[in-house]
């Protein structure tokens, strides 16, 4: 995964752009001298902050680092009857199928002095709103591509294949049609293909942002539940991140060497930054891994259960067919016994083959033919 997309979608006036900007300004703050993160209206790639790479980089005395990223995308356009291209239109869809989760930002905060697009901040209403205008998107194209893969069946000789891809189709807008995401649908291993070819939009996993009053800046995702009564609309704290766009706002405005104080008296630990990608990161089940030499240490994005051929192919796809062996180290070692040369004598650097599957934070060198 060479960048994983984050899309900020919501209704209009809940605060998606003043949070996007405060998290590319921030990313831009922490990471000033990473000449790649690119910043376009709508698109900001950003390095993930990632202390453990520092630590890598001086341990291993690297010329440079190299961050792992992630890119987020400011959707607008999500508005009631947006599927049938109300509003701005459905190029939004097009937007959200691109990227690899959707993080929705969901108004909390009380101020009159904004405009709530149905009068009052329902935060409830609104998360079912938005809910219902992915299904109905989803929906359109589930009816396509049913009456499709229907048509591919009929006559003699349907392929196996054919009977398979009908079969998930069937289940997927049996699910949409009760207003279940098709994400919840249980499937085999095997019938995945034909939920991922579809691109459907609530196949991705959805990580609600609330963005709360500044007052609720350092509330618990439980305590938010309960006082925005998303709770009750069927949210659980796994998915939702507590949040105040303005105080994000506010914190990337402040000189670095300001901000951990300002976090500390709102009763906060680290930016929203840092604890949307963290939080993007579990929900996608992403971890790290890391290579580490003079030369660069660098940040590597793989999920969960990725095998170490795999892995190297993150880093060159050659790597894969011409994989010899992986030198592996766990990153604590790594720190602990000073580098390369000390796991290795401390006899904690350990040979892989191709099938190994990768541990978080393992540290590796790959042995590849020439
Ligand atoms: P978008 O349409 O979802 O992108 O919303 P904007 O980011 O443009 O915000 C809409 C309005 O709400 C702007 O006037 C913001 O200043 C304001 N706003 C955004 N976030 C907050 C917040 O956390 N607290 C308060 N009080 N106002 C906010």
């Amino acid at each position: 995964m060479s960048t994983v997309s984050i899309g900020l979608v919501g209704l209009p006036n809940v605060g998606k752009s003043t949070l996007f900007n405060a998290l590319v300004k921030t990313a831009q703050a922490e990471a000033a001298n990473f000449p790649f993160c690119t910043i376009e209206p709508n698109t900001g790639v950003v390095a993930v902050p990632d202390d453990k790479l520092t630590e890598l980089a001086r341990v291993a005395k690297s010329g440079r680092i190299v961050p792992a990223t992630v890119t987020f995308i400011d959707i607008a356009g999500l508005v009631a009857g947006a599927h049938k291209g109300e509003g701005l239109g459905n190029a939004f869809l097009s937007h959200i199928r691109e990227c690899a989760a959707i993080a929705q930002v969901v108004r909390v905060f009380a101020d009159p002095n904004v405009i709530h697009v149905s009068g009052a901040p329902n935060p409830v209403d609104d998360v079912a709103t938005i809910g219902l205008e992915l299904l109905l998107a989803d929906m359109q194209s589930l009816e396509k591509a049913v009456q499709r893969a229907d048509s591919a069946l009929k006559g003699a000789g349907a392929s196996k294949e054919a009977v398979a891809r009908a079969t998930v189709y069937h289940k997927l807008a049996e699910a949409v049609l009760a207003e279940r995401p098709v994400r919840s649908v249980d499937l085999e291993p095997e019938e995945e293909p034909y939920r991922r070819e579809l691109q459907l939009l609530t196949a991705k996993q959805m990580l609600y942002v609330a963005n709360v009053g500044e007052e609720q800046a350092g509330e618990s995702a439980e305590q938010v539940l309960v006082a925005s009564h998303l709770a009750e609309g069927g949210l659980t704290a796994e998915t939702l991140l507590p949040l105040s766009a303005k105080v994000e706002a506010e914190l990337a405005s402040l000189p670095a060497a300001e901000q951990p104080e300002y976090l500390s008296m709102l009763g906060l630990k680290r930016s929203g930054l840092d604890r949307l990608i963290q939080a993007a990161y579990r929900l996608l089940g992403l971890q790290s891994f890391y290579t580490a030499g003079e030369l660069e240490a660098r940040a590597w994005t793989i999920a969960a259960g990725t095998t170490a051929e795999d892995a190297a192919a993150e880093i060159h796809t050659d790597f894969k067919k011409k994989f010899v062996k992986a030198e592996v180290t766990a990153y604590a070692d790594f720190i602990a016994l000073g580098g390369w040369s000390g796991a290795r004598t401390a006899g904690k650097v350990r040979l892989e083959g191709r099938d190994y599957v990768m541990r978080p934070d393992d540290v590796v060198y790959y042995r590849v033919s020439a």
